[in-house]
């Protein structure tokens, strides 16, 4: 699955990065991913993360 984050969506609230701090982490006022491919140890919390999001700012797809 790969993720991203759309940085014009995103408030810079955090939650993704309390959620999920293996694959999302503040760049300045906005949270970024680290990484684009999210091995499936990580999904469920990277989904739940996207899932928890106020401005679904978060993608995953195939
Ligand atoms: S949960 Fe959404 S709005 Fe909040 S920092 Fe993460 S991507 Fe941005």
């Amino acid at each position: 699955m790969k993720v991203t984050v759309d940085e014009e969506t995103c408030i810079g609230c955090e939650l993704c990065v309390e959620t999920c701090p293996e694959v999302f982490e503040m760049a300045g006022d906005k949270a970024i991913a680290k990484m684009s491919d999210v091995p499936k140890d990580l999904l469920e919390s990277c989904r739940e993360a996207a899932e928890n999001c106020p401005v679904e700012a978060i993608k995953l797809e195939d």
